[in-house]
C-alpha cells in the first residue's frame, strides 16, 4: 500500500520535520510525542484505526532519513531512572527509553557504579541502545543488560524480554533483524558493578598512559571521552550518525588474501573462527579519508563517519556511502555493511 505525500496534514498544518542528528530534511504528516506507556499505546491504536503507518524515533542519532516518512512519527520521550542496590557490589539500574544514554552513564558513574564507563558519549536515547547493542572500547550493552520492556505492536501489549530473548550480536539484536518493526523499547534494565574494567583498546590505553595515575573506572570514562571528542564530530555541531559502516568479519583465508594487499590489524570474534577487521583502515587506504562531495564529507579524523556540513539529503549521504562500499569491494573484496537504519521515501 502506498500513502500519498500530503501538502498539509489532516489538521491543516504543514508537514512536520522529523528530528535526526544527520541534519537532513525529512517530513511527515504528523508527529506525536509519547511521554508515557499509555500515550504510546494510544498512538498505535489511533494509527491502526486510521490505517496509517507509524514510525518510532528516539533522538534520531542512528537514522538516515529519506525526504518523506508517510503516516505518523512517534517520538519516544518516556522519562525515569531508578537504581536499587542488590548486594555490596551490584546494582539494578532501570532507565526509561526517552532518557539520554550519556546522562544515564554519567548518573551511574556519579554514584560510583561501574560497568558503563567505556560507553560514555554514545549519542542517542536509552531506547535505541538495545536496538544495535551499542558498544565501544571492549564493552557492549549485552554485557550488562538484564531485560527490556517493549510494546509489542503485533499483540498491542507490553512485554518484558530477557537479554537472551533480545538475541544480541555484534552491534545487532532481534530489534534490528526479524522483529525490526514489531517492538518499541520503553525501558532498559541493567545489572551493574560486576564487570571487570577493560582498558586495552589502543586509543584508550594511550590516553591513560598520557594522563598517568590509577586506571580506575573514572579514569577510563575520562579517557574514552577525550578519545571520542578528538576523533568524532559532535552531532550538535556537524550532522552525523557516528559510524556509518560496521567493522567486517572475515574468514582466516579472506584475511590472508587481504593481507597480500594491505597491512591491517585483526581481532578475535567470540565463539567464532572469524576475525574482525577495522573498516576505517580499508576506507582510509582506499583513499576516502577527507573526501568531500558537496555537503557530504568522510570525516578526516575518523573515516568511518560521514558528515553533513549542511544542505545534504539522505540520498546524498547514501550515494557517497555506496561509492565507498563499491570501491572498497573492488580493491579489497570486502563488503562493508551500513550501520545506521535507512528509513523513508524520496
Ligand atoms: P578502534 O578503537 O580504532 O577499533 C577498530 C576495530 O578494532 C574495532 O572493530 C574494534 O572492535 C577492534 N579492536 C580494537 N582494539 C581491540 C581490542 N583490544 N580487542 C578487540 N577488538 C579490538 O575503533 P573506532 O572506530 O575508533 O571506534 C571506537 C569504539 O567505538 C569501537 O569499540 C567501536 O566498535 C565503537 N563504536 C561503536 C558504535 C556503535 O555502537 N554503533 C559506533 C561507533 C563506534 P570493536 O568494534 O568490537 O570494539
Amino acid at each position: 500500500m502506498s500513502f500519498p505525500r500530503a501538502a498539509t496534514t489532516a489538521s491543516g498544518r504543514r508537514p512536520a520535520l522529523v528530528p535526526n542528528t544527520l541534519g537532513v530534511d525529512c517530513t511527515t504528516d504528523q508527529i506525536r510525542i509519547a511521554l508515557d506507556e499509555e500515550s504510546l499505546g494510544e498512538c498505535f491504536a489511533e494509527a491502526a484505526a486510521r490505517q496509517i503507518p507509524v514510525t518510532v524515533v528516539g533522538e534520531g542519532s542512528n537514522l538516515v532519513l529519506r525526504s518523506w516518512l508517510p503516516g505518523m512519527v512517534v517520538l519516544v520521550r518516556l522519562k525515569g531512572l531508578s537504581c536499587a542496590r542488590l548486594d555490596a557490589g551490584t546494582w539494578r539500574v532501570s532507565a526509561a527509553a526517552g532518557e539520554t544514554w550519556h546522562d544515564v552513564v554519567n548518573a551511574t558513574l556519579a554514584q560510583d557504579i561501574g560497568g558503563l564507563e567505556n560507553l560514555v558519549l554514545i549519542p542517542g536515547s536509552v531506547g535505541a541502545a538495545p536496538i544495535q547493542n551499542i558498544g565501544a572500547y571492549g564493552r557492549e550493552l549485552a554485557d550488562v543488560l538484564e531485560s527490556v520492556v517493549a510494546f509489542d505492536r503485533e499483540r498491542s501489549t507490553f512485554e518484558t524480554l530477557s537479554a537472551d530473548e533480545c538475541r544480541f550480536g555484534y552491534r545487532d539484536s532481534r530489534f534490528k533483524g526479524d522483529d525490526a518493526d514489531r517492538f518499541v523499547v520503553t525501558r532498559v534494565t541493567m545489572i551493574l558493578g560486576h564487570t571487570e574494567i577493560v582498558a586495552d583498546y589502543p586509543d584508550v590505553a594511550r590516553r591513560l598512559d598520557e594522563v598517568g595515575g590509577p586506571v580506575d573506572r573514572a579514569a577510563i570514562a575520562r579517557a574514552v571521552e577525550t578519545v571520542r571528542r578528538r576523533k568524532l564530530p559532535d552531532p550538535a555541531r556537524i550532522g552525523n550518525v557516528g559510524s556509518f559502516f560496521k567493522n567486517p568479519f572475515v574468514t582466516p583465508a579472506e584475511l590472508d588474501a587481504l593481507r597480500a594487499k594491505i597491512d591491517i590489524d585483526d581481532y578475535p570474534v567470540s565463539d567464532s573462527p572469524l576475525r574482525k577487521i577495522p573498516a576505517a583502515r580499508l576506507i582510509d587506504r582506499a583513499g576516502w579519508k577527507g573526501f568531500r562531495h558537496a555537503a557530504v564529507q568522510v570525516w578526516p579524523q575518523q573515516p568511518l563517519v560521514l558528515v553533513n556540513h549542511g544542505g545534504a539529503n539522505g540520498q546524498d549521504v547514501l550515494d557517497v556511502a555506496r561509492r565507498i562500499q563499491e570501491d572498497v569491494h573492488a580493491k579489497y573484496d570486502v563488503l562493508l555493511e551500513l550501520e545506521p537504519t535507512v528509513m523513508g521515501e524520496d
